[in-house]
């Protein structure tokens, strides 16, 4: 028989632990699987110091750790497990969890967030937190005055290159295609940036260094005659070559946009299936910042208290 549960939260991040909270003060015993990366992915990155609240900044694993400790301070029930499957077509929801358990919900909290898309070389995987990134904004700080590359050529990169080139001495932009992608108001922005430097029609190859990353071995016009490979010296290496949202299994449901994003209602997250909400990054492409998902997974239970509400 399975279980039947009056809030489910999918997700680990700020806006799933979030939602935990507020689910679990309005008594409605929420349940939260924590899926693939327990913690999200906050625990990726070293020190948090935008969050306000931190005055000296929070390491991304207490941060998270806090979190959890407080959702289960209100009653949250934090399960291992990934959703594995869900059937939204009537009422109550139901999902199966790693690919076994049925569970039924009342109301189902999306939070299951993005993953910033990587290269693929298992450079970035050695380098990861040490001098690898893929958030500018929560990791640029660490370059002040260093060296850094940013790789991509859409808006985000060119948004990252800008923010870092206000930190760092140096920042090269490594853009495969010879010209971006991005919009003309941000090519324009990078372009009049003197330490930017647009390295157009360029891959990366490798990263390099004794214990954290020290420089990237770059090749120019991968394949033509004119071929050139050579190293450039950095200190981070950024990667902006997009997100994707973790949101494959509920598209046969939820409706999402081209790029996979959960739409939501404007100022509400509400999605096109009653009773199922979507909270952070898996349903913002624009902000992907913590504190945007902590309030959304606070509207997403606020939600849910209502809808619970009305039900009853
Ligand atoms: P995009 O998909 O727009 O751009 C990704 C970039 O990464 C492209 O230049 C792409 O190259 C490059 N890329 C992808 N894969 C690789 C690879 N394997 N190796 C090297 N380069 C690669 O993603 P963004 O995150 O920049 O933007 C997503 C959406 O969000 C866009 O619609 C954007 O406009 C929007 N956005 C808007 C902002 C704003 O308005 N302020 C800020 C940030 C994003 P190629 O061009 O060759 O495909």
């Amino acid at each position: 028989m399975s279980e039947r549960v009056k809030c489910l939260i999918i997700g680990s991040g700020p806006a799933g632990y979030t939602a935990a909270i507020y689910a679990g003060r309005a008594n409605l015993s929420p349940v939260l699987y924590e899926g693939m990366l327990s913690g999200g992915q906050l625990t990726t990155t070293t020190e948090i110091e935008n969050f306000p609240g931190y005055p000296e900044g929070v390491d991304g694993n207490q941060m998270m750790m806090d979190l959890r400790a407080q959702a289960e301070r209100f009653g949250a029930d934090i399960r291992f497990g990934i959703v594995t499957a869900v059937d939204f077509s009537g009422k109550p929801h139901k999902l199966t969890i790693d690919g076994e358990k049925e569970i039924e919900a009342d109301t189902v909290i999306i939070a299951t967030g993005a993953s910033a898309k990587y290269l693929g070389l298992p450079d970035e995987h050695k380098y990861q937190g040490r001098g690898v990134s893929a958030c500018a904004t929560c990791d640029g700080f660490f370059y002040r005055k260093k060296t850094v590359a940013v790789v991509g050529g859409g808006d985000t990169a060119c948004e990252e290159a800008c923010y870092l080139a206000s930190l760092c001495t140096k920042v090269y932009l490594i853009v495969r295609k010879p010209f971006l992608r991005a919009s003309k108001v941000m090519q324009e922005r990078v372009m009049k940036t003197p330490n930017i430097e647009v390295l157009f029609e360029h891959n990366t190859l490798g990263l390099f260094g004794e214990d954290a990353v020290e420089g990237a071995h770059v090749v120019r016009r991968l394949g033509e005659a004119d071929e050139e490979r050579y190293d450039i010296k950095i200190d981070g290496f950024f990667l902006a070559i997009g997100h994707h949202p973790n949101s494959e299994v509920f598209k046969p449901y939820v409706e999402t946009d081209e790029a996979g994003y959960i739409k939501t209602q404007p100022y509400r997250p509400l999605t096109n299936v009653p009773g199922v909400f979507a909270a952070g990054d898996v349903a913002d492409p624009i902000y992907r910042q913590a504190i945007c998902a902590a309030a959304s997974g606070c509207k997403a239970a606020m939600e849910a208290e209502k809808y619970i509400a009305a039900m009853e």
